[in-house]
């Protein structure tokens, strides 16, 4: 449903990805997996086209996402995103940090908008919390309002750059919860993230990248118990 072919992304001098195969099915969890500076927020970017890719070509549902006729836009759309950092309207309350999506880009009613956004926060647990501004949510409460708001545009896929790095470890369990939820309700997904325990539980397939390139991928299994690449296998020694 998602691929992409020999994508390489050049930062001036420097190529953050060199060459990149990447296909992801319907319903299927990717974990990606490696070190710091190893293109892995690249890649995730390059795939909704966040980032420009140098060379080669997204292909979503079918659609070639680097033709220069396509509404980039109304893919996007299509391709939910989640951040470490959960670019929260500071302003707006859980609710409204949902519905305005919802009401400018797919033109939604207040009452229809509001509808989709309190069946959303009590997707991810937060019914009661949809007056509260972000600042009165915890980072585990805001993630969770991130997602919820991701969701409310009906993704076909969801990406999720590690989406619990800036959260406080007793936060942590919350959001890989909701993620888990999605996944059981069979929500496609590729996810960036140190949290190689969900990987173990969640994942059907895991991917490790190093130096803009993937260098291998397998079951979790294959991956963490059997890696067959030194590096990582230094990878693995390194997060414990
Ligand atoms: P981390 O685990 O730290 O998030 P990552 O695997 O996500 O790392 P990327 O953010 O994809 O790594 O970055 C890959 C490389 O590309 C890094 O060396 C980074 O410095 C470089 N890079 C990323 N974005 C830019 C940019 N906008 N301009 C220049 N270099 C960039
Ligand atoms: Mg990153």
């Amino acid at each position: 449903m998602l691929e992409a072919h020999g994508l390489w992304k050049k930062f001036g001098d420097f190529q953050a990805l060199k060459g990149v195969d990447f296909t992801l099915e319907t319903g299927e969890l990717v974990f990606i997996i490696g070190p710091s500076g190893s293109g892995k927020s690249t890649l995730l970017r390059c795939l909704n086209r966040l980032e420009e890719p140098s060379d080669g070509v997204v292909i979503f549902e079918g659609v070639d996402l680097m033709d220069r006729n396509v509404d980039i836009n109304l893919m996007r759309r299509r391709i939910g995103m989640v951040f470490q950092q959960f670019n929260l309207y500071p302003h707006l309350n859980a609710r409204d940090n949902i519905t305005l999506a919802l009401r400018k880009v797919l033109g939604k009613s207040r009452s229809e908008a509001n509808a989709v956004a309190e069946k959303m926060l009590e997707r991810v647990g937060l019914a009661d919390k949809a007056e509260s501004h972000p600042g009165a949510l915890s980072g585990g409460q805001q993630q969770r309002v991130a997602i919820a708001r991701a969701l409310a545009l009906e993704p076909a896929v969801m990406l999720f750059d590690e989406p619990t790095s800036a959260l406080d470890p007793e936060l942590v369990g919350s959001v890989l919860q909701v993620m888990q939820q999605l996944r059981d309700a069979g929500m496609t997904m590729v996810v960036v993230s140190h949290e190689m325990r969900f990987a173990r539980a969640a994942a059907d397939r895991v991917i490790f990248m190093a130096d803009g390139q993937i260098l291998e991928e397998g079951t979790p299994e294959e991956i963490f118990e059997a890696p067959k690449h030194q590096r990582t296998r230094e990878f693995m020694a390194e997060i414990g």
